[in-house]
């Protein structure tokens, strides 16, 4: 072969290959849907059965993520709520202490003060373009513009009430509330119910209901006092502690897991009724969470909760169906807060400056998150293949190993690369 036509062939198969991964990673479309958004707080990635937990804690969730894009590396911007909800409408990262208790009650002027004055959060960016934003949550959060006072609607519901409600009421209401609401919409659910305590009022564990401890009869509310480094400090008991067993720690996962199953259940009834409605036919479904939870699995934490920047706090799963898209799993990093852009052009927008259409398309080099403590200054960066550099609050550098299978994380000697170092010292400084 002559060196033209083999540089000829070489030159078509490069075109060939861009076209296919053009093709891999074109952005669906669906000018004048509806948006609805799911956010169940509380949700590591590695606890859904789609993302491979061995229980079936997720059957319901699962079977719609078969149907949809399902993002396998997908990093929430920090592991506090309110934060993290900021950030996700923001398109980027932005930290509540930078926003101030002025957010509160001058929230325009709060804008202006954090330099965001010329930009839009989601719901206020879609109300621009005509569509009906509606909020329920448990939480009356007022969020400057968008989260709070620009959702045209917003129904708060009761929160953290055991026993009271499925699913703090959400399954129920929302057939009937996305029924009546003015087309186009953009409808934000959250829901809290994975918070701790464990404790959903019901009785009868479904998961381990063998085990033989002495948590067995604790009330549930020991999720409160926290259980860190393997040990329990009770207060139902009297404040003793003691070291936690390998039964006790998988007694409280599976507290956990039953009310993800509940969960599941709750959400189940809502995609049952948007497919059964015809709903789905012109409804973009985004299912993610604000932030996940420790619940012991973490070689570096080995704790519960969600007080700090972890792989389990902060891989989450990430679900969208577009009508029309065909089903996938996409391997690439991304981050929540890339949703933002991704629906815009969806939508068929331009979505504002300094919002990426592209970044949930392409993946990203690093996964960013800060740490949420208003005090503090500090963040993560976990790269695709799962190497993470914390900045601490108190200034180290932590390095260790994100599995984002299990999201195990393993202390790891390796020295951080430059680059790195210096992507999470400029996020931390360009988000606090
Ligand atoms: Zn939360």
């Amino acid at each position: 072969m002559g060196e033209k036509k083999a540089a000829a062939l070489l030159f078509a198969a490069c075109i060939i290959l861009l076209l296919l991964v053009r093709a891999r990673y074109s952005a669906p479309s669906c000018p004048g849907c509806n948006v609805l958004m799911i956010t169940l707080d509380v949700l590591p990635a590695s606890h859904l059965g789609t993302y491979g937990y061995s229980r079936n804690t997720t059957p319901n969730i699962d079977a719609f993520a078969a149907k949809s894009w399902l993002f396998e590396k997908a990093v929430s911007p920090t592991h506090i709520t309110f934060d993290s909800d900021a950030s996700i409408l923001l398109g980027r990262p932005i930290k509540k202490a930078r926003l101030g208790a002025l957010a509160m009650s001058a929230p325009n002027y709060f804008m202006e003060r954090a330099g965001l004055a010329g930009d839009l959060m989601l719901p206020e960016f879609l109300l621009r373009k005509g569509y009906y934003t509606f909020r329920r949550s448990c939480v009356d959060w007022a969020f400057p513009r968008g989260l709070g006072g620009d959702f045209q609607e917003r129904v708060i519901g009761d929160c953290f009430v055991p026993g009271a409600s499925e699913w703090e009421g959400l399954d129920e209401a929302a057939p009937a509330e996305i029924s009546r609401l003015p087309r186009p919409f953009f409808a934000f659910y959250n829901s809290f119910y994975l918070h701790d305590p464990y404790d959903d009022g019901n009785v009868t564990p479904f998961f381990y209901p063998e085990y033989p401890g002495r948590l067995r009869n604790a009330t549930l509310d020991f999720m409160r006092s926290y259980v860190a480094n393997g040990v329990y400090y009770g207060t139902d008991t009297g404040n003793e502690s003691w070291e936690l067993s390998a039964e006790d720690l998988a007694w409280i996962v599976s507290r956990y897991d039953d009310k993800l199953r509940r969960e599941d259940e709750a959400v189940g009834k809502i995609l049952g009724f948007l497919n059964e409605s015809g709903r789905l036919g012109d409804t973009i479904v985004v299912i993610t969470s604000e932030h996940g939870e420790e619940l012991g699995a973490s070689l570096v934490h080995q704790s519960f909760g969600h007080g700090g920047l972890s792989a389990q706090t902060v891989h989450v799963p990430l679900i969208i169906r577009v009508p029309g898209a065909k089903p996938r799993r996409i391997g690439s990093l991304v981050q929540t807060t890339d949703i933002y852009g991704f629906l815009a052009s969806v939508l068929g927008f331009e979505p504002p400056r300094g919002v990426s259409k592209t970044a949930l398309l392409s993946g990203r080099e690093y996964a960013f998150s800060f740490e949420g403590r208003d005090s503090g200054k500090g963040g993560s960066v976990i790269t695709a293949d799962g190497l993470k550099v914390q900045r601490a609050v108190e200034g180290n550098l932590i390095v260790s190993r994100v599995d984002f299978g299990t999201d195990e994380e393993i202390p790891s000697d390796e020295r951080a690369p430059a680059w790195l170092i210096a992507a999470v010292d400029r996020e931390i400084a360009k988000s606090s």
